[in-house]
């Protein structure tokens, strides 16, 4: 953490006399410790852009994800109307992007300011490539695909889409169609190398890295033609004028070393605390199979009282380590979320769309509208694995602290729970 420039003045016996510049580092000052705080920055720079495998000239600091991705989307479409006259930008995205994405795809929509085309994923909750390039026309400009959602985990094949676009591209001889990713999920776990991956902008957050605190990071080749939303100073290559958070990049720049660093142990780690995450669920509950599958584990002579059963949402296998996504058929997730932090255990819910009682979840509306239904293989039976208007869905999201004890009382907890919910909902 950085320490104010009244404190670093007074232990070189300098005086501080800046204090509309700034009270904290301020990179913009000419005076010695605004030149030390350039330095840092531009070291913070030099590593976010080592860690991407980009320029540093690429590597803006934002405020967060949503402002990065509003930076992509916004910034692009702005720059090609400004470049052409009268030219209606298409730009294509799926739909179960996070909100900064998907409504600002809407607002501009809305605005009349861009066609918009929304890709539905597969049942798995995975878009097929294909069918984005499918969308892809004259007009097309930006496709923004998630590397991974934020409620059901489940990894986009980015290398893939990437490669669709390419294909285009070559095949029409377009140079300028945009692909963009929101890696905010994904940074902990999955290769974040732009180069690797085939991508011209990247958003991501330090709200999901521990430690981070709150900074955003975007990523923009340097052959990307994007103007800036905000009028100001020229920070950032002027595309986010004001004053930077000097003190929050810098404690933002360790965190993300350390996150990469552990990277791949802390996969592992994970992933096999998931797979106990499973198992236990298994042995707890009636497992009716990932929504989408229609797989059914064999009944086990569960006893009525307990007796509960739960969907998986997303697929299993192309999923970040730390998500468990589920469905517990016809009790509310938003009354399981309360029970559960009542043990003390912090988890969250969407739930479904029921008349005044707040917002369905859109990723889970999204996959539950191409399930097909199934019927149980064995008592006690249900309605073939349909959702019922209060099904909504449960998200169990692991970090650097979850131990197997954890999973073990959240297992418990859950098991008491529906024990005494089942009696009120049947
Ligand atoms: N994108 C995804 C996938 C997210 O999960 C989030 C936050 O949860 C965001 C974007 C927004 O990030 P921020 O809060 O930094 O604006």
């Amino acid at each position: 953490m950085s320490k104010s420039n009244y404190r670093q003045a007074k232990k070189l016996n300098n005086i501080y006399l800046d204090y509309a510049a700034s009270v904290s580092p301020n990179t913009s000052s000419i005076h010695t410790l605004g030149q030390k705080a350039k330095e840092k920055l531009k070291l913070a720079r030099e590593e976010t852009a080592s860690i991407l495998n980009a320029r540093p000239s690429e590597i803006i600091f934002t405020s967060g994800a949503t402002e990065s991705n509003n930076l992509a989307i916004q910034g692009l479409v702005f720059a090609f109307q400004e470049k052409l006259e009268k030219f209606m930008p298409h730009i294509i995205t799926t739909n179960i992007e996070h909100a900064s994405v998907l409504e600002t795809f809407k607002l501009l929509k809305e605005r009349k300011l861009a066609e918009v085309s929304i890709v539905p994923v597969e049942a798995n909750g995975i878009v097929d490539p294909k069918k984005i390039k499918k969308e892809i026309k004259k007009n097309t400009i930006l496709v923004s695909v998630m590397y991974a959602n934020n409620e059901i985990g489940t990894i986009q094949p980015i290398k893939e889409i990437a490669k669709e676009i390419r294909h285009y591209k070559k095949i029409n001889k377009r140079n300028n169609i945009f692909f963009h990713t929101d890696v905010v999920q994904a940074v902990n776990y999955l290769n974040i190398n732009v180069a690797e991956l085939g991508v011209d902008m990247l958003s991501l957050s330090g709200s999901k890295i521990e430690g981070a605190g709150r900074v955003g990071v975007f990523y923009k080749k340097s052959s990307v033609p994007l103007v800036n939303l905000f009028g100001g100073g020229d920070q950032e290559f002027g595309f986010r004028p004001g004053t930077e958070n000097l003190p929050e990049i810098l404690k933002f720049v360790s965190a993300f070393k350390i996150s990469q660093k552990i990277k791949e142990e802390e996969k592992k780690r994970l992933k096999n605390l998931q797979d106990y995450f499973f198992k236990k669920l298994c042995e707890s509950f009636f497992f009716l199979g990932p929504r989408f599958s229609g797989a059914l584990t064999p009944a086990r002579p569960f006893k009525k009282e307990t007796f509960a059963e739960f969907f998986v949402n997303g697929d299993l296998e192309n999923r970040l380590p730390n998500n468990i996504n589920i469905t517990i058929p016809d009790i509310p997730s938003d009354l399981l979320v309360i029970e559960l932090s009542a043990k003390g255990i912090m988890a969250s819910a969407k739930s479904a769309c029921k008349a005044g009682d707040g917002k369905a979840s859109h990723v889970i509306e999204a996959i539950r509208k191409i399930t097909t239904s199934f019927e149980p293989v064995s008592s006690p039976p249900r309605k073939g694995g349909e959702d019922t208007e209060v099904d909504g869905s449960l998200r169990f999201s692991m970090g650097r602290g979850t131990t197997k004890k954890d999973i073990d009382r959240t297992i418990k907890a859950l098991e008491e729970i529906l024990t005494k919910l089942k009696k009120w909902y049947n």
